[in-house]
């Protein structure tokens, strides 16, 4: 496949998703990140200072905690946006609240998507009643 970074052809394996002078470079980028953050006094820095010290674009930071190479639990403040609300959350895509009324939006259109099929299931039935009531020889 494509690198998603650089573009080159590469073979993608289970550990890697760029190809080899990319996954390099981002080798480097998260010694980067990872020298920064380890230091006590850097342990509280929000994403934002992460990023203005290291460089290292918010994006790949977040790659990194996504592949557990970041673990949040030694870095409080560190966190990333919500991909609804921008909220700032730790784990998954959608922080609990988006999630929650994701859920609950789905279910209401499961209701609806059911409510559709019953009224076209009772059309079907009301029209074929039509049809039989409607016999030429009737
Ligand atoms: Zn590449
Ligand atoms: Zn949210």
């Amino acid at each position: 496949m494509n690198c998603p970074r650089c573009d080159s052809l590469f073979i993608q394996t289970t550990f890697r998703d760029v190809c080899d002078s990319c996954y390099k470079e981002e080798e480097k980028l998260f010694e980067l990140v990872y020298q920064y953050i380890r230091k006590r006094e850097n342990r509280t820095a929000a994403m934002q200072q992460v990023i203005e010290a290291t460089g290292v674009e918010e994006e790949l930071i977040i790659k990194f905690i996504r592949n557990g190479r970041l673990k949040l639990a030694q870095f409080p403040n560190l966190g990333y946006k919500c991909e609804r609300c921008g909220g700032m959350i730790r784990e998954g895509r959608l922080c609990v609240s988006c999630s929650t009324s994701l859920k609950s939006e789905l279910q209401l259109f499961k209701d609806e998507e059911r409510r559709k099929q019953e009224i076209q299931e009772r059309d079907k039935r009301l029209t074929y009643h039509v049809k039989e009531n409607s016999h030429p020889n009737k």
